[in-house]
């Protein structure tokens, strides 16, 4: 772990005052209020999220900070500065862009993920991995969530940046996001650590629905008997963020009380779609497929009730399946 004493914690955090008073007060800022709020968001949210803005131009952040060599250094190091290899020239990072700054779970800003005002790739940039920024463990908006409610029951998993603050907006102000990462078995941990119901809820799209896949296959390790997951899947097309604002607060939530599905059916419906439990050599790849990653739950109870499951389905007895999983799974 980073000292907490590590100078780029305050150089991120001059730089995110910088990117949030150029949002209210730089010449060029119209442009990004004005996509803030063609996205659908208020001042009110966009000051909870301490969203900024990073004008058009090279050295905006360079000059502003000023600094002396060993200070661009260092923000260098925090993923602010970047310094052309050949001519040795130092320019921001983020060039017009709106600023969303990344906190860990103290609250202290760590990264940023910063957008284009349209359609010009890439659509995000954020910070690389640095001595303060781990990407396959942060949460983007876990802070936030829990200075709302420090006795969250449930947290929601989603995608990206403006999926947590329109649901936040709409008063669902329980949601994280991975951006851009895979989930992982330590955001699985971290998560478990503080709830005990997990809500993944991933775009309507393919990326989405492999994503959700790969959350499935990073919570296993983390299923302790009480602790549960879930998955809500969404239209075609269709984002948390733009649903949320198509369909309202009491729709949405209706939808997840309706429609989110427990991960143990998760599991059965997508391996019975991927072999074919109606004949013999189906049903022989499926519990090949799903043997092994049952026996990664380490809850006892939900265990022992899949391979229930996966032995109804096939026909295969209890036993044959335990130990047909232990020889099949991955020695670790
Ligand atoms: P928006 O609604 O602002 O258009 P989005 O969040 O719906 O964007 P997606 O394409 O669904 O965008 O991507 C989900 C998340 O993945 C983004 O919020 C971002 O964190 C991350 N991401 C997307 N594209 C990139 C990229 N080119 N580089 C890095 N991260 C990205
Ligand atoms: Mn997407
Ligand atoms: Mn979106
Ligand atoms: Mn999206």
């Amino acid at each position: 772990r980073q000292p907490t004493d590590s100078p780029l914690y305050a150089l991120l955090t001059a730089a995110s005052d910088y990117y949030r008073h150029a949002l209210k007060q730089h010449p060029t800022r119209k442009a990004a209020v004005e996509y803030l709020k063609g996205r659908g968001l208020t001042g009110e949210i966009a000051r909870d999220f301490a969203l900024g803005f990073a004008p058009p131009g090279w050295d905006n952040l360079l000059k502003h900070m000023g600094g002396d060599s060993l200070q661009q250094k260092h923000m260098i190091d925090a993923g602010l500065l970047i310094e052309n290899a050949d001519t040795g020239k130092r320019y921001d990072r983020f060039r017009d862009r709106v600023m969303f700054p990344i906190r860990d779970s103290r609250g202290r800003i760590i990264a940023f993920g910063g957008r284009v005002l349209g359609d010009d790739k890439p659509k995000y940039l954020n910070s690389p991995e640095t001595p303060v920024f781990h990407k396959g463990q942060e949460l983007y908006g876990l802070f936030e969530a829990r200075k709302h409610n420090r006795n969250l029951d449930e947290i929601m998993v989603v995608e990206g940046y403006m999926d947590v603050i329109a649901l936040a907006q709409q008063g669902l102000r329980n949601a994280v996001a991975t951006l851009g990462t895979a989930t992982s078995e330590e955001h699985i941990r971290r998560l478990f650590r503080l709830v005990p119901n997990i809500l993944f809820c991933f775009d309507g799209d393919q990326a989405g629905r492999k994503a959700a896949w790969r959350a499935l296959e990073a919570t296993l390790p983390g299923l302790e008997d009480g602790r549960r997951a879930r998955f809500l899947f969404l239209p075609e097309g269709e984002d948390p963020d733009s649903l949320v604002r198509k369909e309202g607060t009491d729709a949405f939530r209706a939808r997840i009380t309706q429609h989110a599905q427990p991960l143990a059916d998760y599991f059965f419906q997508q391996l019975t779609q991927e072999a074919d439990p109606t004949s013999l050599e189906g049903k022989a790849h499926l519990a090949t497929l799903a043997a092994p990653l049952i026996e990664r739950i380490p809850g006892a109870n939900l265990k022992v009730l899949m391979r229930q499951r996966l032995a109804e389905i096939t026909g295969l007895n209890g036993e044959a399946l335990g130990q047909f999983a232990r020889s099949a799974a991955p020695s670790v």
